[in-house]
């Protein structure tokens, strides 16, 4: 798995499950790459946030 697919898994990570082998990928791939780890990060924390945002009634 290359950085770009890494980056399509995480954002299709965002709306569905993975399969096995992907998430297994996915983690290899993180785990040996700065780069993605930190863009996962930041989905993680924009994901967090729309939720907050959401839960908050904000229109
Ligand atoms: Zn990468």
């Amino acid at each position: 798995m290359n950085c770009k697919e890494a980056h399509r898994v995480l954002c299709e990570a965002q709306d569905s499950k993975l399969s096995l082998i992907r998430r297994v990928t996915l983690r290899w791939h993180l785990s040996i790459c700065d780069r993605c780890s930190r863009f996962r990060r930041q989905l993680e924390f924009l994901r967090l946030a729309a939720r907050r945002y959401r839960d908050g009634g904000v229109e």
